[in-house]
């Protein structure tokens, strides 16, 4: 069994329905990449490593967790913080715009639960994938902790895969940012930016500027997606762009990235090729922004995912 961990937060999120009324549900960029790797591929054993508090609604949040098939068991628990929170609203035009209560979250010391024990669940796995908001929420103090922790699970052969994720908020400036994201290219074997985190950033609006900034930091396999358009990939020198085929009632792109990281690092590890595994992660974000939220329903992303992932796994075996 394929066993990943997967290193952020997950907030508690809030959305007006019509009435008037709040809707409760629970998101954060990592962990809707841990919901939908587990949904499209079962038999791996996904470990979500945060942090939450002691509180009713964390015990509602793991609850979550595991109703999701997520692995709780690297889930720790603060004695004085609750989780973050957020607020989705929506204007007139239908444009969405976020508020967040995060900064001072149980999920920010997570790095103080890296104890000898938890490393070495850590060291067994055969993935670990963070994001730059999982770097942005580790308190800056602890940052030393988090890349002596990513040294360690490189030597001992975890496969390590990152998404920038830019967010300019949760960062004091963009040299910051840069620093950080820089070490995790550094250290990671699979990096997958979405073209806006690099040309926010970076001032990349191209692929070949992308590939020659990262042809430094030797990354096995760099996949750049870049919405509706197309995803281009570099792996070991071989280069694949793949068309994408754009949805037509796009309802919500949020998670779209989010989704396709989770497939697409799936099909990897199930051994399919670069190219199949964009086409199934496409499909995969095709189908979730065509549902409201960061989490779509589970009966409908599987039933249109699982019979293309056990399709392309069955050839690639
Ligand atoms: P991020 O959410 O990280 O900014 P993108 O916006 O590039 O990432 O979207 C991630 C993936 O979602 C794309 O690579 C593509 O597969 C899919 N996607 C995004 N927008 C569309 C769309 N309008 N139609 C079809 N697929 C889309």
């Amino acid at each position: 069994m394929k066993n990943v961990y997967i290193l952020g937060e997950c907030m508690v999120e809030l959305s007006r329905t019509g009435d008037g009324l709040l809707k409760q549900s629970y998101a954060g960029d990592v962990y809707n990449t841990a919901v939908y790797l587990k949904r499209a591929f079962d038999d791996f054993n996904v470990n979500f490593f945060t942090a939450v508090g002691e509180d009713s609604l964390s015990d509602d949040m793991v609850a979550a967790f595991e109703t999701e098939g997520v692995n709780t068991e690297m889930v720790q628990r603060s004695k004085d913080k609750a989780p973050g929170l957020y607020m989705i609203s929506v204007d007139e035009q239908g444009e969405r715009s976020f508020s967040y209560w995060r900064s001072d979250s149980a999920a920010r010391q997570i790095m103080q639960f890296v104890s000898a024990e938890n490393v070495g669940y850590l060291c067994m796995g055969d993935l670990f994938f963070f994001s730059g908001i999982s770097l942005a929420v580790i308190a800056p103090n602890e940052r030393d902790i988090f890349w002596q922790l990513l040294r360690k699970l490189k030597d001992s052969g975890v496969r390590i895969a990152f998404d920038p994720n830019y967010r300019a908020r949760m960062w004091s400036d963009k040299t910051e940012a840069k620093i950080q994201f820089e070490r995790a290219f550094r250290l990671s074997d699979v990096v997958l930016p979405g073209i806006d985190d690099l040309s926010q950033l970076y001032g990349f609006t191209e692929f070949n500027k992308i590939q020659d900034f990262c042809s430094a930091f030797g990354i096995e396999e760099l996949v750049v997606k870049n919405g509706p358009d197309s995803v281009c990939c570099i792996r070991n020198g071989e280069f694949n762009e793949v068309a994408i085929k754009p949805v037509q009632q796009v309802v919500d792109t949020t998670s779209a990235g989010d989704s396709f990281n989770g497939v697409y690092l799936g099909a990897r590890m199930s051994g399919v090729e670069v190219v199949e595994a964009v086409n199934l992660a496409a499909a995969a974000a095709g189908e979730v922004i065509q549902h409201p939220g960061a989490i779509a329903p589970k009966d409908a992303f599987e039933q249109a995912i699982r019979p293309l992932v056990d399709q392309s796994v069955a050839v690639a075996s």
